[in-house]
């Protein structure tokens, strides 16, 4: 495969076999997929997708993945017969970030530090089963399912300004409960409000640099602010979708007439049975994941207030595994488009219409953490951005779970976090392990990278005090 270095920002895969487009691999020298990671190649085959226009991305925090790479970018276009490939959004439906700050410093924190890590600890379910922030009843679901974060604050959990700062304003549309499979139902009632497993996390975070003071307050940010941000997704609900409709897809592609290089990358056209069924009731696990966020960041927020007196505040909440409708410019033509981002997050430059009026001077907020030890960052989108407004979601993984096992001593890792002053709770041995720093890229190079390819920007730099792992 020949790698073409455009700039020192950016690579290109040029055309060749089955590919209907070429590929553009954002990254540095250094940030490069190994060779036979098999990263670069699902770049290859996502780019003979039927429909798939531009370019199939991929982002500087990218990895190998499920069909797609994790941190892999493409659009389809919709009028010219494009697919929709669950693999191309992921298992863990809407997974995404929600960050939230509090009207306290640092300081505050280390007084009652313990205090707040305990309470932190026992307000947030997290494991592979069940236990949950939020009891519903089967009608509570479904109406869940259709109106994410608008539910939850229907229901006296958080308030309207809330959604304001929540992609989509907390809710995407055109969800179809009636698709999500009774399979998936029962997965996902005993796990409203729940971080899940591994990667997940809550983390408290201090604003330890701030590199545009406007933008950063607008966002709500300053520095050496107390933060607390949390990753997580659609828990069982949304694996089960996946998984149901990565099936059927791969039963009925045949049926339209489509191939694909790799069956992980099944797919019907978004505008068929197949195809609808399945944004329809992806669209429902969005909003599970996004109300799943929500109830979790209110949780931490009571938690705060009761240790301190004082509460937290939304700075924003973003997606970073959708397919989503969308209109943009390719080749002179507006074209209507779905867009699957996988790994990758949208990063709205300033004055896009879909932003609220408080944010749209500054820019999408863009969240994009690092690791448990490491630097986690706020960004903004710019007037540049390019892969259909996307970057990158992550530092994004180096080692698999398993090498970093192998790898990794937790006891000294545990060590080395708390002489660092970081506070972990709630992972066993193996699960700190498989999470440790080393696993992930360097995040500091990583956002470097995607600034420096035009995606977005740096506002501020939040370093983390304490982590509760999923
Ligand atoms: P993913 O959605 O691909 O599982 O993870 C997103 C990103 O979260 C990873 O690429 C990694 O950089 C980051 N990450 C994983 N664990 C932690 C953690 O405990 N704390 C922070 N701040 N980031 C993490
Ligand atoms: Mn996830
Ligand atoms: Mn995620």
């Amino acid at each position: 495969m020949e790698l073409v270095e455009e700039t020192p920002y950016r690579f290109r895969i040029e055309q060749h076999g089955a590919m209907r487009v070429p590929g553009v691999v954002f990254a540095s020298r250094r940030l490069l997929p190994p060779k036979g990671d098999g990263a670069l190649e699902q770049v290859v085959n996502v780019a003979a997708l039927p429909g798939i226009v531009g370019a199939s991305y991929a982002m500087p925090d990218m990895h190998w993945g499920y069909g797609f790479p994790i941190g892999g970018v493409a659009a389809t276009d919709i009028r010219a017969g494009g697919v929709v490939s669950p693999g191309g959004v992921g298992f863990d439906i809407s997974c995404g970030v929600r960050l939230l700050a509090a009207e306290l410093d640092r300081s505050d924190f280390h007084r009652v530090a313990e205090r707040i890590m305990d309470g932190l600890s026992r307000a947030t379910p997290r494991g592979a089963g069940r236990g949950a922030v939020w009891e519903l009843h089967r009608e509570g679901l479904d109406r869940l399912l259709e109106e994410g974060c608008h539910y939850a604050v229907a229901r006296g959990r958080g308030t309207p300004r809330d959604l304001e700062r929540c992609e989509d304003g907390g809710a995407v549309a055109d969800a179809e409960p009636g698709r999500v499979s009774a399979r998936a139902r029962d997965r996902g009632l005993g796990q409203v409000g729940s971080l899940g497993s591994g990667n997940h996390f809550l983390e408290v975070q201090a604003v330890a640099e701030i590199y545009d003071e406007g933008v950063a307050g607008a966002f709500g940010l300053r520095l050496d602010q107390l933060c607390v941000m949390i990753h997580c997704g659609s828990r069982g609900l949304g694996h089960q979708i996946c998984t149901d409709h990565v099936r059927s897809m791969d039963e009925s592609m045949a049926d339209y007439g489509l191939t694909v290089p790799d069956r992980q990358l099944a797919c019907t056209p978004v505008d068929s049975p197949a195809g609808r069924a399945y944004l329809g009731a992806m669209a429902a696990a969005a909003n599970y994941a996004r109300a799943n966020r929500h109830v979790l960041g209110v949780a931490a927020g009571e938690v705060l207030r009761k240790a301190t007196g004082c509460g937290l505040d939304l700075v924003y909440d973003i997606s970073h595994n959708l397919a989503k409708i969308e209109t943009h410019e390719v080749e002179g033509q507006r074209r209507t488009l779905c867009v699957h981002r996988k790994g990758a997050t949208r990063a709205l430059p300033p004055g896009h219409p879909e932003l609220p009026p408080g944010l749209r001077a500054a820019g999408q907020p863009v969240l994009i953490p690092g690791s448990m030890g490491t630097a986690s960052y706020v960004l903004t989108g710019v007037p540049t951005g390019d892969a259909f407004f996307s970057t990158c979601h992550g530092a994004g993984r180096t080692q698999s779970r398993h090498q970093a096992i192998r790898t990794t001593d937790p006891r000294r890792l545990r060590r080395d976090l708390e002489h660092d002053g970081i506070v972990v709770r709630g992972s066993s041995a193996r699960g700190l392990a498989e999470e440790a720093p080393t696993a992930y890229k360097d995040v500091d190079a990583v956002v470097a990278v995607a600034e420096g390819a035009g995606l977005c920007r740096r506002i501020a730099r939040l370093v983390p005090l304490g982590v509760v792992k999923g």
